[in-house]
């Protein structure tokens, strides 16, 4: 049996009676940026996260970006954020000037650990950016609680986690601004870039809005520089196809995702993922971590199944940021966590049969130890 890692194809072959027309009517009206699609998935997704306005840009990077530009982070200031995250959520920090603060993680989680904050706020923090991480909201109400009594915005990075929830609310709700990837592989995916930012507040919705188009309130009347970071109709048009079906596909993956719960848990020396009571993840990856992990991930390789690494290096440990002189054991949780995560194949048509088999070899490999 072969179990690949995700399966694009599939999911394809669900809604390709209506993305054909669709892209068809595209090209025939030659509406390409912008127009009625571009409106219409910023109206849905906005619904979708009980958030009053939505904005379509290029990517979760271009999001993050945007929304820290658009709440004044600049040169100086300072962002605080994971050290266990994709690279985007601080080359997004470093590009508007500012400079990322890391704090560790919740050993359970993997998400920021809200005690370690406020050691890290000096008078040049201006931020905090909570990472969603696989689907699971980050402890947001200590985390906003902590920025209103040190007058910090919190953006959300829920690149990871569309439709979760957190005590009943929708991530990307409930800071300043929520940044979202449509990434193809993500749980709502583009056929190609695609990002958005989510908010409440009107003023940082018309920014973005400025800054994903160059600058302009009209055309050729630039009040700012910005950027070239726009939403394509027909990544627009497909995310507004894909939309339809996000909370079904997001219930079968939370139903995989149980399902190899109740398969692992019986495995000793095996750590299955926690869901927090205070959350709904919406298991974008299933994480487990386990002891020899690379002679894991080789087994499951030579039996079919494909794997990932979320992340195996931290960011602080990484090239790019050797110039913050970071050792090894700065971030005692996340470089522990790093070195015994895989994330297991997780998708929402992934069979039943398909988790046993992953279940089964994992067991084998660990009484063959
Ligand atoms: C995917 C992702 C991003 C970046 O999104 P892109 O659309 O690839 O630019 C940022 N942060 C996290 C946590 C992500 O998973």
């Amino acid at each position: 049996m072969k179990v690949p890692f995700l399966d694009l194809k599939i999911q394809y072959r669900e809604i390709e009676q209506e993305v054909l027309p669709m892209v068809t009517d595209a090209m025939e009206n030659a509406s390409f940026i912008g127009g009625p699609q571009v409106s219409g998935f910023e109206e849905e997704f906005a619904s979708l996260c009980d958030s009053k306005f939505c904005v379509g840009v290029g990517s979760g990077t271009d999001a993050l970006r945007f929304a820290l530009m658009a709440v004044g982070v600049g040169p100086g200031d300072e962002v605080i954020t994971v050290p266990n995250t994709f690279i985007a959520t601080t080359e997004a920090i470093s590009q508007v000037g500012a400079v990322p603060v890391f704090v560790d993680i919740y050993p359970d989680t993997s998400n920021i650990d809200f005690f370690q904050i406020e050691d890290k706020i000096t008078e040049k923090t201006k931020a905090i950016i909570p990472v969603h991480l696989y689907g699971q909201p980050a402890d947001m109400d200590p985390i906003l609680d902590i920025a209103k009594r040190h007058d910090l915005v919190v953006i959300e990075d829920s690149c990871q986690a569309h439709g979760a929830l957190y005590k009943g609310k929708k991530a990307g709700a409930m800071g300043i601004a929520g940044c979202f990837s449509f990434y193809p592989g993500k749980n709502l995916g583009a056929f190609g870039e695609a990002g958005a930012v989510v908010t409440q507040d009107d003023e940082i919705a018309d920014k973005i809005r400025m800054i994903r188009d160059h600058g302009q309130e009209k055309k050729y009347f630039h009040q700012i520089e910005g950027y070239n970071g726009r939403l394509d109709a027909i990544q627009a048009g497909v995310l507004r196809i894909k939309l339809k079906r996000l909370g079904a596909w997001n219930r079968s993956r939370r139903e995989n995702a149980a399902y190899y719960n109740e398969l692992l848990s019986e495995i000793p020396g095996v750590t299955i993922p926690v869901e927090a009571d205070f959350a709904v993840s919406v298991y974008h990856l299933y994480v487990i971590l386990i002891d020899d992990r690379d002679r894991l991930q080789q087994f499951l390789g030579d039996k079919g199944i494909a794997t990932g690494l979320h992340y195996p290096a931290p960011l602080h440990l990484q090239k790019a940021y050797a110039h913050f002189g970071f050792k090894e054991g700065a971030f005692p949780v996340t470089e522990n966590v790093a070195g015994r995560l895989i994330s297991l194949p997780m998708y929402p048509q992934l069979s039943k049969e398909q988790i046993e088999y992953v279940a089964e070899s994992i067991k084998e490999f660990m009484n063959n130890k």
